[in-house]
C-alpha cells in the first residue's frame, strides 16, 4: 500500500497517526471517539481476574503516560481502528525470527501481545516494513520485547 493510501485510510495526518500510535497524542477529537468496551465487571468474590489486553494498554496510557481517561479512550479507539491495517501490512511472517507455529502478526501494535512462540531473536525485519516507516517507529523485536507503546513507556521509568 502506498504511503498516501495509508494516510488516507488512517483518517488523519501522518504526524497525528504516529503520535497517536505512540500514545503521545490523538488525531481524533475526544467527542468523536466511539465508546470503548466496558471493562469486565468484577466478580463478587475476590478472585484475581486477568486484565484484558485493552485494559492493560488503557491502564498504561493513564498511569504511565499521563493520559486522561477521555484521552485514553479516544486513543484506544484509534488503536482498534488501525489494527486491521497494521496486520494487513505486516511483514513479520517473512522475518528470520518468525516461527511456523506462530499465527499472530502486527506485534508492534499495542493491542497485540508479544509472541509466546517466538523466543529467539534472529534478526528483525521491522525497519523494512511500511508500517514501521509510516508510523516512524523507533524500536524493534516487538514479538519478543512487546509493542512500540510498551517499549516507549518503559523508557519513561
Ligand atoms: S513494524 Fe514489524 S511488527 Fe509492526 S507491522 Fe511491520 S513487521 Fe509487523
Ligand atoms: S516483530 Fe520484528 S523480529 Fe519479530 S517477527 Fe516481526 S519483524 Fe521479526
Amino acid at each position: 500500500m502506498k504511503r498516501r493510501h495509508f494516510v488516507e485510510k488512517s483518517g488523519c495526518g501522518l504526524l497525528g497517526v504516529a503520535l497517536a500510535y505512540f500514545g503521545l497524542a490523538s488525531c481524533k477529537k475526544e467527542e468523536e471517539a466511539p465508546a470503548v468496551e466496558a471493562a469486565a465487571s468484577a466478580p463478587a468474590e475476590e478472585v484475581p481476574v486477568e486484565m484484558s489486553r485493552k485494559d492493560v494498554i488503557k491502564k498504561l496510557l493513564v498511569e504511565r503516560m499521563g493520559k486522561t481517561d477521555g484521552e485514553a479512550t479516544a486513543m484506544m479507539a484509534e488503536f482498534e481502528e488501525k489494527l486491521g491495517m497494521v496486520k494487513e501490512m505486516c511483514i513479520c511472517r517473512t522475518c528470520p525470527s518468525y516461527v511456523p507455529e506462530e499465527t499472530e502478526k502486527g506485534f508492534c501494535h499495542p493491542l497485540i501481545e508479544q509472541s509466546k512462540l517466538i523466543t529467539e531473536e534472529k534478526g528483525c525485519d521491522c525497519p523494512k516494513c511500511p508500517v514501521y516507516k509510516n508510523m516512524a517507529l523507533k524500536n524493534g523485536y516487538y514479538c519478543t520485547r512487546k509493542s512500540e507503546l510498551e517499549q516507549e513507556a518503559a523508557k519513561l521509568v
